[in-house]
């Protein structure tokens, strides 16, 4: 005979196994979420730094222009000192910084040329990550809404399991509700069958002592390798 217990037992393991698992997917959610968040922010981020890197190309271009101003400058001011210096050593001693100030102001202009190529990489990536981010913002969206909506759910799927469960215990005795309550936080189910003389939770045989218990019901009967409660299944 199966001991009274036993039937409300199984009632509160199975509610309690639903509140577990809702819990637990309950608990999953913030992780979810923080993965399509993590997401967002490397798009997000590789933007910006396409976007810093295309600046500081564009203040370096700056940079060179003006430099290549001034140097045009002093070019144009050698110049004209050349053309009116009557002395052939000034003149040739000026034709050299004008020599000078050519090959710098050349040297700047291919600076700047591959500035301008630089930027247009840049301007590439930049487009690219914005393009990234605006394929993939609708997904990335969507699947926030889909875990708000699934943790609203979930959330309120456990209030009603938690209900379940404290309904259950309500219909047991003291006795076996505090046995329960000492073995399921380690070791769940912490009631199973005994089927062919072997426990259904560690799959041991049993003593025969302990098959006897279950057999009788007059106790509730304890697997004597794991000390799950069990009950007698015919077989
Ligand atoms: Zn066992």
């Amino acid at each position: 005979m199966r001991h009274p217990a036993i039937e409300p037992l199984l009632i509160l393991q199975d509610r309690e196994q639903s509140r577990r698992s809702l819990s637990q997917n309950l608990a999953a959610v913030p992780g979810d979420r923080a993965r399509v968040q993590a997401r967002i922010d490397a798009e997000k981020n590789a933007i910006e730094a396409a976007k810093a890197e295309w600046r500081e190309l564009e203040t370096s271009k700056k940079l060179l222009e003006t430099e290549i101003g001034s140097a045009e400058d002093k070019l144009g001011k050698y110049r004209t000192q050349q053309s009116l210096v009557k002395k052939n050593d000034e003149y040739q001693a000026l034709g050299h910084e004008i020599e000078t100030a050519e090959a710098e102001i050349s040297k700047l202009e291919e600076r700047e040329l591959e500035i301008m190529y630089e930027i247009d990489s840049s301007k590439e990536r930049f487009a690219a990550a914005e393009k990234k981010l605006q394929d993939n913002i609708a997904d990335h969206e969507s699947k926030l809404a889909v875990l708000a909506e699934r943790e609203a759910s979930l959330t309120a799927e456990l209030k009603a399991a938690e209900g379940t469960v404290e309904v259950a215990r309500g219909d047991l005795e003291v006795k076996s509700l505090r046995l329960f309550d000492q073995i399921a936080p380690r070791t769940f189910p912490a009631c199973v069958a005994v089927e062919g003389g072997k426990c259904g939770g560690c799959h041991l045989r049993v003593s025969g002592e302990a098959e006897g218990v279950a057999r009788k019901g007059d106790e509730l009967g304890r697997c004597d390798q794991c000390g799950r409660i069990i009950w007698w299944e015919s077989s």
